[in-house]
C-alpha cells in the first residue's frame, strides 16, 4: 500500500471527443498503476465536486453563470478549444473537488496526488487552452478559506506558460528584475549555464513558478512570480538546472504552507503541442527533484496532471505514472 492517497473518480473523464487532449488517459493511468503493481484499489480515495461556492472563490459570478446555463457565447466556447457540454462542466467541478481532497491529504500524508487536474489556462473570467476552470487554484482558495494554509506555491512544469495561475494570483507585484540565475543552483552544473531567461518578482499569499517553453501558446504570458522562459528543444540537464535554479530561488523568497505541482507530461520530446525535448527519464528526474525539494523542507505537495500529448498516448501514460512512482520512492520512509 502507498504510503499517500491517489485522487481519482472514473467521472474525471472529459467527454471532447476526437481530440489531441486524450480524454480517457486518467481512467488508463489508473490502470497502468494497478497493472503494474505500483498501487493497488484502496490506494485511491474518489473525490467529491466542488461546490459552486468553492468555484466562486476563483471565478466570477458572471462566467459561473454561463457554465451552469450553457450560455457562453461562441467565442468563449472557441477560445476554450473543447466542446462545451454539462458532462464537461461537471467534469470540470470534479476535477476542482479532486483538487481540493488532494491538497487537504497532502496536509496528513505530506504528499497527495490527483489523477487529474492542472487546468492551469483557466481565467477568473473565461476559459481557454482546454481548461474550463482553475481546480488547483480552487484549491487554494478553499484551504485558506478554512484556515488550513496561510500561503502557497506553485510550480508548474507543464510546457505551456501558467498564464491563468498568474493572472489569478498576480497581488501586487513589483516591477520584474531579471534574477541571477548562475550562482544560486545547488545542482553541480558541468556546462556553462544553458540559455534561457529567469524573471520574477512577487508580492502576495501565493508565489507563483512557471517553467515553459517560450515560443509556444500562450502568446501573451501574464508575470509569474518566477517565469523560467525556455528556448526550444531544452533537454533533460539544462531543464533540471533550471527547475533547480527556479525552486531554490523561490524558497529563499517565500515559505509556502503547501506546494502545488503541476507536473505536465508535455516537455516530453515526441509532444505534438511541445517543443522541449526531455526524455521520459528526465521527466521522472524532475519529479523526483520535485519531491525531493518539498520533502526535504517539510513542505507538503499535492499534484496534478495537466497536459500531455505525446505521439504515442501509452508515452503520456507512462509519464503521468511515472510521478507516481516518484513520489513513492522519494516519500517511502
Ligand atoms: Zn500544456
Amino acid at each position: 500500500m502507498l504510503p499517500f492517497k491517489l485522487i481519482y473518480s472514473d467521472a474525471y473523464y472529459l467527454p471532447i471527443g476526437e481530440h489531441v487532449f486524450p480524454g480517457e488517459k486518467y481512467r488508463r493511468v489508473r490502470e497502468r498503476l494497478i497493472q503494474t503493481g505500483v498501487a493497488a484499489a484502496e490506494d485511491f480515495l474518489e473525490p467529491q465536486p466542488a461546490s459552486d461556492q468553492d468555484i466562486l472563490l476563483v471565478h466570477k459570478p458572471e462566467y459561473v453563470q454561463k457554465l451552469k446555463t450553457g450560455t457562453l457565447s461562441p467565442r468563449e466556447e472557441m477560445e476554450m478549444e473543447i466542446p462545451f457540454s454539462k458532462e464537461l462542466v461537471d467534469g470540470f467541478w470534479l476535477a476542482a473537488g479532486g483538487s481540493i481532497l488532494a491538497a487537504r491529504q497532502s496536509l496528513k500524508d505530506r504528499v497527495s496526488i490527483s489523477i487529474g487536474g492542472g487546468f492551469h489556462h483557466a481565467y477568473p473570467d473565461h476559459g481557454e487552452g482546454f481548461c474550463m476552470i482553475h481546480d488547483v487554484a480552487v484549491a487554494i482558495r478553499r484551504l485558506q478559506r478554512d484556515d488550513q494554509i496561510r500561503t502557497a506555491m506553485t510550480v508548474d512544469c507543464d510546457v505551456h506558460h501558467g498564464n491563468g495561475t498568474a493572472a489569478i494570483f498576480a497581488g501586487t507585484r513589483t516591477a520584474s528584475a531579471l534574477l541571477p540565475s548562475a550562482s544560486v543552483s545547488t545542482v553541480e552544473h558541468p556546462k556553462a549555464a544553458p540559455p534561457g531567461k529567469m524573471r520574477g518578482a512577487h508580492a502576495g499569499d501565493v508565489f507563483t513558478i512557471s517553467l515553459h517553453q517560450h515560443n509556444n501558446y500562450p502568446l501573451w504570458k501574464p508575470p509569474s512570480s518566477i517565469d523560467v522562459d525556455l528556448p526550444d528543444r531544452t533537454n533533460d540537464d539544462d531543464y533540471l538546472a533550471w527547475l533547480d535554479n527556479a525552486l531554490s530561488s523561490g524558497l529563499r523568497q517565500f515559505e509556502p504552507d503547501l506546494i502545488c505541482y503541476i507536473a505536465g507530461a508535455d516537455p516530453y520530446k515526441d509532444d505534438q503541442l511541445g517543443g522541449l525535448s526531455l526524455t521520459i527519464e528526465g521527466l521522472k528526474k524532475r519529479d523526483e527533484l520535485v519531491f525531493r525539494v518539498a520533502r526535504t523542507r517539510n513542505i507538503p505537495i499535492m499534484v496534478t496532471y495537466a497536459g500531455g500529448y505525446a505521439q504515442n498516448v501509452e508515452d503520456t501514460i507512462t509519464i503521468h505514472s511515472n510521478t507516481v512512482v516518484a513520489a513513492k520512492e522519494v516519500f517511502a520512509s
